[in-house]
């Protein structure tokens, strides 16, 4: 038995096998040359890795009803015709004969000289298209060299998922019913991965350095979220004392009296409004019933990782009518393409190749450079809204240009609705996420063209405190109590006050039950968080006055550090 200590992500306690998950999304490829007389063979071998391939997409196709699916049907429809393609089976039949090398290497050889053309063309049709032609290369090299890939959304065993780190679209398409507990070396409590096991209530321990080097796969392993700790190989008293935790926590989690029907409200009647997060439209059902009043932050980019492309208008208007219809005239707050970073949509990055992602090309940076894709989507969410409430939602917003920028584009876009009568709410609030420091410093100037601001506190902390918030060896800085924060966080609150515009918070700091009274104290009108937490938060709102949160709220800004307001918020009244 051995024990590893992690950062406790997300809570709960998982016991199962592990499964290590290391691999690369693309195999190695071999590359030796051919004589003249082999050539023949490999492309025979290239006609029967095809030929495997469409009769598998073929049965997919079968298998897959024409009603509701359309969407599916499509994408199966056109992988076939890439399969099929002449101009491809001939550009690999001539690169075999021109330059003598083996299959693998001229398939992949091929593909991203299509990758290459296709790049250099501005239409977001063709970017989407790119992504297409590197999966099918990949599915052939896979097929060449026999390789089972392992896809975390086709798991049909419990496991717990060792990792050295674990992208956001990765972590997105698994199920709680088949991962029981995931166990990184990289990442932090507000890492997009850790965000998503919180949200599908996957109990994760991160931060292990290199405890996946210390994990076989089929190992047996604790992971107690609660307190970041990982048992590899258990003996029996251990495992008994866990399992025995494990029943414990589900009675409790059962017991845990709801408050759904009450609202959120300080002892002396001031009210808050607790909205969810979501990554996938999905989770809004179970949300409203733990008492959601509306969607604080929808993660639009986490439906573009699913396929790895940008979805088409008409598959995103679907989307985001099917939630609006689903929310009852709650307010949804879709948040536009926040891609980039540590959120690659593989597809859209090709050679991208930034020394510094999180400074570089993302969000809406990505979306203000690529106006035929931001437009798809905000002519999509214009389309949606005649279904509901909806607000529009631009992220990482630096200063006011960008947000006049982003502001022309909607414009253009409801223009472009309006030229094909295609109707739309004329009253959709238009916000901005304040997540980078310089909007919190311009705040007064941003407010005038927004009707809410919503901070991001995980990238608010990640920039204003210079750590890498993916970054375990530096994780134990993002500290979101540190006074820096705080005061951007009252500049924020009382500028758009003044202007008599509302602030929410969607960062994960809004979901921290040890500092909601300190933001009841700040000012801030709503908190938008897992759905889990919800009922924690309301607890806590209720057990305050607001007179006592203010006061609390104007001695944690008078602190010198983290330390002190953690050491204040110990006992908060
Ligand atoms: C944030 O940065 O606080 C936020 C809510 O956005 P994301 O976590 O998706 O970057
Ligand atoms: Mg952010």
């Amino acid at each position: 038995m051995k024990e590893l200590a992690g950062i406790a992500v997300s809570k709960g306690l998982g016991v199962g096998k592990a499964m290590l998950y290391l691999e690369d999304a693309l195999p190695e490829i071999p590359r030796y040359s051919v004589s003249g007389e082999q050539v023949d063979g490999e492309w025979r071998r290239f006609l029967s890795a095809t030929a495997a391939i469409t009769e598998k997409i073929r049965q997919r196709l079968k298998e897959t009803p024409l009603r509701n699916s359309k969407e599916r049907r499509y994408i199966l429809e056109a992988q076939l015709l890439m399969f099929e393609d002449v101009d491809f089976h001939e550009n690999v039949r001539l690169g075999l004969e021109s330059r003598l090398q083996n299959l693998e290497s001229i398939v992949w050889d091929t593909s991203q000289e299509i990758v290459r053309k296709l790049s250099a063309l501005p239409s977001a049709e063709f970017v989407a298209r790119i992504a297409d032609v590197s999966g099918m290369a990949r599915d052939l090299l896979n097929e060449l060299l026999s390789i089972q890939p392992v896809s975390l959304a086709n798991l049909n065993e419990a496991v717990i998922v060792v990792a050295r780190d674990l992208l956001p679209s990765q972590a997105i398409v698994m199920s709680k019913d088949f991962v029981k507990a995931i166990v990184t070396d990289a990442g932090s409590h507000i890492s997009h991965t850790a965000i998503i096991a919180r949200a599908s209530g996957i109990p994760a321990v991160m931060g292990l350095s290199s405890g996946s080097a210390q994990i076989k796969t089929g190992d047996t392993l604790i992971v107690d979220g609660d307190n970041g700790l990982v048992v590899i190989n258990p003996d029996k008293k251990t495992l008994v004392l866990y399992q025995k935790m494990i029943k414990e926590s589900r009675a409790k989690a059962k017991m845990a009296s709801q408050l759904n029907g009450r609202s959120a409200e300080t002892k002396d009647g001031r009210r808050f409004m607790l909205n969810v997060n979501l990554e996938t439209p999905s989770g809004l059902k179970d949300a409203l019933s733990r008492g959601a009043e509306g969607v604080g932050l929808y993660r639009s980019e986490f439906a573009f990782f699913a396929e790895d492309r940008v979805s088409d208008e008409e598959s995103q208007y679907l989307t985001y009518s099917e939630m609006l219809k689903a929310a009852k005239n709650l307010p949804v707050t879709i948040r536009t393409l926040d891609a980039g970073g540590d959120k690659i949509i593989p597809s859209l990055f090709q050679d991208n190749d930034e020394k510094n992602p999180l400074l570089g090309w993302r969000s809406i940076r990505f979306s203000l450079s690529m106006p035929e894709i931001f437009k798809i989507q905000l002519r999509a969410i214009l389309r949606a809204s005649v279904h509901g409430n909806v607000r529009i939602m631009f992220p990482l917003i630096s200063g006011l240009t960008e947000l006049e920028q982003a502001l022309g584009f909607l414009e253009e876009a409801k223009a472009e609705c309006a030229a094909k009568k295609q109707p739309y709410s004329g009253t959709i609030p238009v916000g901005i996420m304040v997540e980078v420091p310089s909007a919190a410093l311009v705040a007064n100037k941003l407010i005038k063209k927004s009707d809410f601001f919503s901070i991001g506190t995980n990238d608010l902390i990640q920039y204003t405190l210079g750590v890498d918030r993916g970054n375990e060896r530096v994780s134990y800085l993002a500290q979101p109590t540190h006074p820096a924060i705080l005061r951007l966080i009252k500049m924020t609150i009382d500028t758009a006050h003044r202007h008599g515009k509302p602030v929410a918070m969607c960062g994960e700091m809004a979901g921290d039950t040890r500092l909601v009274p300190l933001l009841v104290g700040l000012g801030l009108d709503e908190f938008s968080m897992n759905a889990a937490t919800i009922n924690d938060v309301k607890r806590i709102i209720r057990e305050f006055s607001f007179a006592e949160c203010q006061k609390l709220a104007r001695k944690a800004l008078r602190c010198a550090n983290a330390e002190e307001v953690a050491a204040l918020l110990e006992n908060p009244v």
